[in-house]
This record gives C-alpha cells, sequence and structure tokens, in this order.
C-alpha cells in the first residue's frame, strides 16, 4: 500500500531511494526490488484517483500546475507532466514506440561511449522486456473509432494502428484523463503494485527538495510532505533520479551541482481541428488510436487524439453566433495533432516556483511543423472534413480546399505562430558509465535527462527500457 503522506517527520534508508514514480522511477522500483534490494521510492503527488470528471477536473487532479505550465521564449508551448504515483504513464496515450535504431546509432555517432552505456541489443531485449510486462498490444479494430478509420484511409502505406499498453481498453477515449476502466497498465496499477509486493515502500505527497551530499558522494535526500513534515532517505547504495528533464536537472541545481540543465530537448506538437460533415464519436475509440511516423531527413509524427470535449472545444475558432453554431456540431469535430523531432535546445534554470524552461524551437522546426501540418489538413479534407480550422497565425480561420491546406506550409514561420505544447522531453544531465551524475558518486539518473537527443517517437518505451537497464546494472553492483 502507497504511504499517503505523513503526519509527523520520518527517517528511512534503503540499498535505492528512488525519486519520482513515473515511467522511470516505477520502472527502476519494480527491478530494483524483484532483484532483492530494498527499496523506497518518494512522490511529490498524490495517489492517482482518476474520475469520470471532465478533462478540467483531470488537469486539476492528476497533471502538474494544472497543465498550465509555460516554456520562457517567444513560442507559445504548453508543458504537460502527470503530477501522482505513476507520473505521466497515468495520463499518457498509452502508445509504446520502440526507439528508431536510426536515433541510436546517431547517438553512438555522437559519442562512441553510448554504444557501451545503451548497447543496442541491451536496449531491444529491455523493450521487449517491458511490453511483456505490460501487456503491450495492436490496437484492434474495433477501437479505431470513426477518426482513426478516416486517418486510415486518408494516408494510405503510412498510417498504422499504435501499439499501446491498454490491454483492458473499452475504447472510451479518456486515456488523457487516466482511464477511468483501470485498462492501461500505468505505473500505478503495474509495476509500482509489483514493486511493492517484493517489498518497495512508496510515499506520496512528498516533494524531494535536496540531495544530502558528503563531499563528492551522495548520500541520501531531504524531502517534505504536504503536510509540512520532513522526510530523510538515506541510501545504502545510490540515490536513483526519475523526475524527468525538467525537474531532475532542477533538483541537482537546487542541490548546489553545476553545469545541468543545458542541452534540454522536447517533441513540440501542434493540433489541428477539422468539422466532418457527419459524426466522428459515434462508437468505441481508442484515445490515440492511429499514428503515422516518418523518420530520415523529415521526423515527424501524426497522430489521431480523441480529446475531452472541453479540450477540443477550446480548438473551436470564431466568436459569437459563428461559434456557437460550431460548438453545437462537437460530435462532428476530430483533432489531429502532429509532433515533429526538433533540432533547438533549450535549458533548465531555477525560477522563484520552480524550474524555469527556456526553450525556442529553430526557424527549421517550424518549417517542419507547417509542412507536416499542411500534410495534416490535406489528409483531413481528404477523409470527408467540410472544414479545417488550423488555429495559425497567418493562415485562415478556416480551410476548406486542398490549395488552402498545401499552402500552410508557406506561411512565415514565425515563432508564437501557433499554440504548441509537449510532453516528450530530453537531455539535461551528462551522466558518466554507470549512469552517475558526472562527478558524483551514488547519484544516479534513471529519466530521459541522461539521453543525448530526443527519441523521434513517443518516448515511454524508451524511457522504460534504459531505466531497465540502469536497474539491472545496479542491481548487480
Ligand atoms: C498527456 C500526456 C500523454 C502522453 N502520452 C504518451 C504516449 O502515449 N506514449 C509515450 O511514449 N509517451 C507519452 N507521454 C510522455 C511520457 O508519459 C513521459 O515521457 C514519461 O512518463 C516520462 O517518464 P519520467 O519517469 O521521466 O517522468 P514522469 O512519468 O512524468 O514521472 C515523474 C514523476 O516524478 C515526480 N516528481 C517530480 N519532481 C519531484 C520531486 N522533487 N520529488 C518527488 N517527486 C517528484 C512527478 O510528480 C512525477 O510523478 C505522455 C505524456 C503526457 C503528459
Ligand atoms: S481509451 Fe479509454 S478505455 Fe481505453 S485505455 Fe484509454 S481511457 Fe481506458
Amino acid at each position: 500500500m502507497t504511504i499517503d503522506g505523513a503526519l509527523r517527520d520520518i527517517e528511512e534508508d534503503a540499498d535505492f531511494v528512488i525519486v519520482g514514480s513515473g515511467a522511470s522511477g516505477a520502472t527502476c522500483a519494480r527491478w530494483l526490488s524483484a532483484a532483492g534490494c530494498s527499496v523506497v521510492v518518494l512522490e511529490e503527488g498524490a495517489p492517482a484517483k482518476v474520475g469520470k470528471g471532465d478533462g478540467l477536473d483531470a488537469m486539476s487532479r492528476l497533471y502538474r500546475s494544472a497543465g498550465a505550465a509555460m516554456t520562457v521564449g517567444k513560442d507559445r508551448m504548453a508543458l504537460l507532466q502527470g503530477r501522482c504515483v505513476g507520473g505521466s504513464t497515468v495520463v499518457a496515450g498509452g502508445i509504446q514506440s520502440g526507439l528508431p535504431e536510426a536515433v541510436w546509432r546517431e547517438w553512438v555517432a555522437r559519442d562512441a561511449r553510448w554504444a557501451q552505456r545503451l548497447p543496442w541489443e541491451a536496449l531491444e531485449m529491455a523493450r521487449e522486456r517491458m511490453d511483456a510486462e505490460l501487456s503491450v498490444h495492436k490496437t484492434p479494430r474495433e477501437l479505431w473509432g470513426e477518426t482513426g478509420a478516416a486517418f486510415f484511409r486518408a494516408l494510405p502505406g503510412q498510417a498504422s494502428p499504435t501499439w499501446r499498453n491498454t490491454p483492458g481498453c473499452q475504447g472510451s477515449g479518456r486515456c488523457l484523463q487516466g482511464c477511468p476502466h483501470r485498462g492501461k497498465t500505468s505505473a500505478d496499477l503495474s509495476l509500482l503494485p509489483q514493486a511493492e509486493q517484493y517489498g518497495a515502500r512508496i510515499y506520496a505527497r512528498c516533494k524531494v527538495e535536496r540531495i544530502l551530499m558528503e563531499g563528492h558522494v551522495a548520500k541520501g535526500v531531504r524531502g517534505r510532505f504536504e503536510s509540512g513534515k520532513l522526510m530523510t532517505a538515506r541510501a545504502r547504495k545510490a540515490v536513483i533520479l526519475a523526475t524527468s528533464p525538467i525537474h531532475t536537472p532542477w533538483l541537482l541545481l537546487q542541490s548546489g551541482l553545476r553545469n545541468v540543465g543545458q542541452g534540454w530537448r522536447c517533441h513540440p506538437r501542434a493540433v489541428l481541428t477539422g468539422l466532418f460533415h457527419k459524426p466522428v464519436h459515434t462508437g468505441p475509440a481508442a484515445s490515440l488510436a492511429m499514428e503515422s511516423v516518418v523518420h530520415g531527413a523529415a521526423d515527424v509524427h501524426l497522430q489521431t487524439l480523441e480529446l475531452p470535449r472541453s479540450w477540443a472545444a477550446s480548438r473551436v475558432p470564431g466568436l459569437g453566433p459563428a461559434l456557437a453554431s460550431r460548438l453545437e456540431q462537437m460530435d462532428h469535430i476530430a483533432v489531429w495533432g502532429s509532433s515533429v523531432r526538433a533540432e533547438a535546445t533549450g535549458s533548465i534554470r531555477r525560477g522563484p516556483w520552480g524550474p524555469r524552461v527556456h526553450y525556442e524551437t529553430l526557424r527549421k522546426d517550424r518549417v517542419l511543423l507547417l509542412k507536416s501540418l499542411a500534410v495534416l489538413a490535406e489528409a483531413m479534407l481528404q477523409a470527408g472534413a467540410m472544414e479545417v480550422w488550423p488555429g495559425i497565425d497567418g493562415a485562415p480561420e478556416v480551410v476548406t480546399s486542398v490549395k488552402q491546406a498545401r499552402e500552410l506550409a508557406l506561411i512565415d514561420p514565425a515563432p508564437g505562430l501557433t499554440q504548441l505544447f509537449a510532453t516528450d522531453f530530453f537531455g539535461g544531465v551528462a551522466v558518466d558509465e554507470r549512469f552517475q551524475v558526472e562527478g558524483v558518486s551514488g547519484l544516479v539518473v534513471a529519466d530521459a535527462s541522461l539521453l543525448p537527443t530526443s527519441t523521434g517517437v513517443s518516448p515511454m518505451s524508451t524511457i522504460m527500457a534504459v531505466a531497465t537497464i540502469v536497474a539491472e546494472r545496479w542491481a548487480a553492483a
């Protein structure tokens, strides 16, 4: 049973103290505890209580800052992360995509040591192990939904059903609000209960504020419960940071380390909305049923999205009677998205209320994004949309022809041209051969902060594979 907060100061000691209970932390806890190590997990958020409420309700209970965190820079980019036991896995769409080998080769070309740190065969084996653990499977035809089927028809040979960790999916399209049917093997329902069976102790509502160091050796962490009481957790073998590439660099900076937070990356994402002549939400549909991944020179990831009505409604343009009439047709409205493997890098810095993410896309990233949105708009029209609403500065409010759709690629790619958001984050911490923060013994990074670049595909599968390798190496230490 997860320990939900504390009304007195707590002291703990264990072989491993893991900070963060999301994709990377839960994976480490699962494998380290199964290997016979004692494990304490500290999680800032509360136990995940998934309700049947609307998107705003989920935002306030399961997301960090209710989903309102933004980057600092000229782009308008929201940063979405889970903040609860299970982390972002609770609100993730469930897509599990293996790392493209071309991306791994790029890492090794940048620095040959990646071939030893994360050998390709080890990554593949770890991915297969996690796929089996989480019951990953291809989205079946009956859960494509109308929009998924339309996407599949409109992008022949390019679109394919997603692979997801949703063995009990009933197609209610609510993954981003947390699954009300417990149909998704999010960490709170899979890896963490397994870890607890092996003896791991998981504390919720406990924010780690500082790493305790003796010289250049990490000895434990100091945290604070929501109640104000203190947690002191000492690690006999290592402190494992698994709080995401936004919070891991921040925690290191808070703890007095320097030279961290640089080289941060993400997958900037934008969506298009389309009005179809017939209802497109008529039967069961998985949240992210269909995707199209383009690798090589242009790394682009196109997806269908089943969003809460309140979120989809925020993408509907117009004012007064025009807006009202469109909102009356919500059942005819589909949202499709595109994310790009941006080359821009940013940095994590300390702000007055937590991490500040300084980031701005490069012109070439925005050009790629516009091209991908043009492809998506054309596909939407071919799939039967009467109108596409791009929501891009400089574009018509309503696109109704293929010519107009193609012209989206030619818009001036100025920063801030459309509302961006990101859920996938990478980089910011340099590690040594044992995944320790360079120059600090016993301070291990297990999340995507250690990755040299972005993955180009949905990252959770890679993050879990990397965390599995980190756990295996340290269990054997
Ligand atoms: C809405 C959404 C949809 C997504 N969909 C997909 C998808 O379909 N497929 C995919 O591959 N990826 C998806 N992702 C991305 C994926 O979920 C993340 O890449 C992955 O979960 C990151 O793993 P992590 O362990 O680094 O961080 P998280 O899973 O975010 O977990 C980090 C945890 O650390 C906790 N924490 C942070 N700071 C502290 C602290 N100081 N003390 C204690 N605890 C702390 C946080 O509260 C959080 O619970 C999605 C993400 C979001 C937000
Ligand atoms: S689509 Fe609905 S039923 Fe399926 S996993 Fe997501 S939330 Fe659960």
